[in-house]
């Protein structure tokens, strides 16, 4: 934890460089000038490392990047401006016309839109497996597969893959291997530690933490992210705006204290409503009887505070009564904030013109937030008797 700490007050803050202020300024400009010709030079040799345009590198925003390559402990980080413009940047850098990816079933429904209707364009195939199995994902590689992409947790049903064994995998075919690491944030998982090449996250979630900035984040080694700096990074633009990073600065301020409080209150309340009638099935990481309990507390050191519910009703009036009861949980989508939220399923449904999704309307993703856990308790108990 001291380690974190240093990271997360100290590390990256020059701060005889601006007044001696505690809080960094917001450096916003979008160019920097140099004091000489030979000055100059230097900064265009080393793009990436000095002060020459914002698109590059901002004072501000590197920051941000030195602290959260630090907590993931990585030699470097990007700054995106959403979650999944880190995930295309990252996947499409280490893929070419005519190449493959294997990815984990079921990722995020944006990273399934990147393979199936963008990637698709440009001759990049892809093949799904299932990430608690070993040999499928082996035999899913083929001569032309760049990249093994891995979610763990997923945020709707936590599947988790062994993340040593699956590092190993890609090394041993010459992939990349990449995870989406949003539900654990950088302090209850490491995947450079298990051997992942690069670490990815909504920064939108637990790492920001407010539900007021929405923000990406890649880490990996200095030549992976030299390599997207100079190719996608600068080329597509996709950046954060010095004040908005900012804003991911102060997030980040609490994230240990946050995390700690969401895995100590997650783990209460699930304690507390599990046995409740109304559940058909509640799915949830840190369950003992989860499948994957064993390896999630090998891998993950915390919890993220998402869990899913299929509710025991036949009845869709009664599901949507019990809903309008849980006025602590705003009817949302996104997670990792302050507040409480839920997802219903049932909101996807019966839209006119619009065609029923695969899920089922009896399932509801709930987020915990930083409230009191008695309280949050007390409106899931009270609610959940409706039904
Ligand atoms: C929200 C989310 C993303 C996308 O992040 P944005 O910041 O919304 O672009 C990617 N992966 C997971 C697991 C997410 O929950």
């Amino acid at each position: 934890m001291e380690d974190k700490d240093h990271i997360i007050n100290r590390l990256g803050e020059d701060r005889h460089k601006y007044y001696n202020a505690v809080s960094p300024p917001i450096i916003q400009s979008s160019n920097f000038a140099a004091s000489s010709v030979e000055d100059m030079r230097k900064m265009f040799s080393d793009e990436a490392g000095s002060h020459l345009y914002t698109r590059g590198n901002n004072p501000t925003v590197e920051i941000l990047r030195k602290k959260v390559a630090a907590l993931e402990h990585t030699e470097d980080a990007l700054i995106f401006s959403s979650g999944s413009a880190a995930i295309a940047n990252a996947v499409i850098s280490q893929v070419s016309q005519g190449d493959h990816i294997v990815c984990v079933k079921n990722p995020y429904s944006w990273t399934i839109k990147l393979l199936e209707n963008f990637l698709s364009r440009f001759g990049v195939t892809h093949t799904y497996v299932d990430g608690t199995n070993l040999e499928e994902m082996r035999a899913a590689f083929q001569e032309n597969t760049k990249v093994l992409f891995l979610e763990s947790p997923n945020t709707f049903y936590f599947g988790i893959q062994d993340l040593s064994s699956c590092a190993a995998i890609a090394k041993e075919f010459g992939a990349v291997s990449m995870i989406d690491n949003s539900y654990c944030s950088p302090i209850f998982q490491n995947p450079a530690d298990h051997g992942v090449d690069i670490v990815i996250h909504s920064g939108t979630k637990y790492i920001n933490g407010h539900s007021d900035v929405v923000v990406g984040i890649v880490c990996a080694s200095n030549k992976i992210i030299s390599q997207i700096f100079h190719g996608e990074y600068m080329t597509l633009g996709a950046i954060i705006s010095p004040s908005d990073a900012a804003l991911v600065i102060r997030g980040l301020r609490t994230l240990a204290l946050r995390m700690q409080r969401i895995n100590d209150t997650s783990i209460e309340v699930f304690e507390a409503i599990k046995n409740h009638k109304a559940i058909r099935q509640i799915f949830f990481p840190f369950d003992p009887s989860f499948p994957q309990y064993e390896i999630a507390k090998k891998q993950m050191t915390g919890t993220g505070g998402l869990f899913t519910i299929i509710f025991e009703t036949e009845d869709k009036e009664a599901l949507e009564k019990m809903i309008q009861k849980l006025n602590l949980f705003l009817i949302a989508v996104s997670w990792g904030g302050h507040e409480s939220l839920m997802f219903p399923s049932i909101c996807l449904h019966d839209i006119p013109g619009k065609e029923t999704p695969p899920f089922d309307w009896r399932v509801i993703r709930f987020s915990i937030g930083l409230e009191s856990p008695k309280i949050l308790i007390n409106n899931l108990l009270a609610a959940f008797d409706v039904l």
